[in-house]
């Protein structure tokens, strides 16, 4: 395949289906996303009614059966109408950890669950963070037993992406959601003793608790207790024993689709700011005028440039996987290389761009403002920035430098 930035028609017509979606729903009410904490209701139902839930999981379950480049391509449409993020995060974690849910769970479970969330009727998130262990995943306490044909779930995940809107029904998602969630069924073995199950946040012996997150708001941030949560087995994603390693290449997806957020988030707040400062005027001139900030501006657009072509090489790489051309540590490399690489440039643009602002930068209406919030959430979720600089240092010297 030679190598091509250009897209095929199909994919021009899909990002124009989700662009106009973006500007009718989402650019004139972002802002409200954050003052009333909640992404409205009405407008995931439309995105799911356009069936943008469904972009990875295969025709066969009611999805489109597209390739990640492609599932790209409608996610930078969707942060370009929103930059502060809420709905990337809300789409990005559903369709990385929906599609390894799919790749790995029973083929009962894809009838009852897959469907359901390929058909945007259900929300798939994920749960390896706990109180006491985020980037040690080693340290988790919750522990699944077997019971029967039923497993038994006991523990507490922190941190956690979208879990109100898991745990209602028919709000967000008809039958609200539930998350990948990660538990011990052997600790001896160590985190060859981790399992990976599905648990629906609606059931009744899951309580959760919310946090007061910094940034991107409209998605809840909260934690959840399960105590005794009985699920049946086909709930199981992959093998007894094989949870960590089906955690990593989750990972792997949410990370490159987190580049490219951040580096399209990064290129429309600089867009933002860019315009801002062309009217404001300073000692007698438009401060776009004065060559300090168009040397800092150049320098950003051209880092975000990187992170953006970084981020479809990520994104490719998982295509080149899926196509079995590509080795999975590979594929890990690329996708911590880009999340790295894009959060630390979104974030150092956003940053100079926030100050070019002056003082209506540091206010909380303002989309740059809200976007630089978003981006700085990513030095965090789905692995820290240093946790990058761990797996790309370590496939480059070698497992014996890094454990
Ligand atoms: C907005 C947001 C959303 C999130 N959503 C989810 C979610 O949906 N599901 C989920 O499971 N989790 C979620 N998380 C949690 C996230 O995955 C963790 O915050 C992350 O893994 C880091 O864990 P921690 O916060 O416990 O930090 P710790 O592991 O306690 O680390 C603290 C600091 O120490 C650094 N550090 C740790 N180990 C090393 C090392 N070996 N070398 C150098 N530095 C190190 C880390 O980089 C970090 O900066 C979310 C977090 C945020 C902020």
């Amino acid at each position: 395949m030679p190598l091509d930035f250009e897209i095929t028609k199909e994919q021009e017509e899909l990002k124009a289906t989700v662009r106009e979606f973006s500007e009718k729903y989402l650019v004139p009410r972002v802002a409200e996303f954050e003052e009333k904490r909640m992404i409205p209701p009405e407008i995931v139902k439309e995105m799911a009614r356009l069936g943008l839930f469904g972009v990875v999981f295969p025709d066969k379950y009611d999805g489109l059966g597209l390739d990640p480049i492609t599932a790209g391509l409608v996610l930078e449409e969707i942060v370009r109408g929103d930059v502060e993020c809420s709905l990337a995060v809300t789409w990005l974690v559903h369709t990385s950890w929906g599609y390894v849910a799919y790749k790995y769970g029973s083929e009962e479970f894809r009838e009852e669950v897959i469907r359901k969330a390929a058909r945007g009727d259900l929300w798939v998130g994920i749960a390896t963070t706990e109180p006491g262990a985020g980037s040690d995943l080693v340290s988790i306490t919750t522990t699944a037993r077997r019971e029967g044909r039923e497993y038994v779930i006991n523990g507490e995940k922190a941190y956690i992406s979208g879990v109100r809107e898991a745990s209602e029904k028919g709000t967000w998602f008809k039958e609200g959601g539930g998350h990948v969630t990660l538990a011990y069924t052997d600790r001896s073995k160590v985190h060859r003793g981790m399992t990976l199950f599905f648990v629906p946040l609606t059931d009744p012996r899951v309580s959760i608790r919310l946090e007061k997150e910094l940034g991107r708001k409209g998605w809840s941030l909260g934690s959840f207790v399960m105590k005794d949560v009985r699920i049946p087995e086909t709930y199981r994603i992959g093998e007894e024993g094989r949870g960590f390693y089906v955690t990593m290449e989750g990972f792997d997806h949410a990370r490159a689709y987190i580049a490219l957020t951040c580096a399209v988030a990064g290129k429309r707040a600089l867009e933002i700011a860019a315009d801002y400062i062309k009217q404001r005027r300073a000692f007698g001139q438009p401060i776009a005028r004065f060559q300090g900030v168009q040397f800092q501006l150049a320098d950003h657009w051209s880092s975000l440039e990187a992170a953006h072509a970084l981020a479809y090489k990520a994104l490719w790489a998982l295509k080149m996987e899926q196509e079995g051309k590509m080795s999975r540590f590979e594929v890990t490399r690329i996708a911590a290389s880009a999340k790295l690489f894009a959060v630390r440039a979104a974030k150092a643009a956003l940053d100079d761009a926030l100050r070019w602002m002056g003082a209506f930068g540091y206010t909380e209406e303002n989309p740059v403002a809200l976007a630089w919030k978003a981006v700085k959430s990513y030095d965090l979720a789905e692995g820290s920035t240093d946790i990058m600089r761990l797996i790309v240092a370590r496939e480059y010297l070698g497992k014996e430098y890094i454990k």
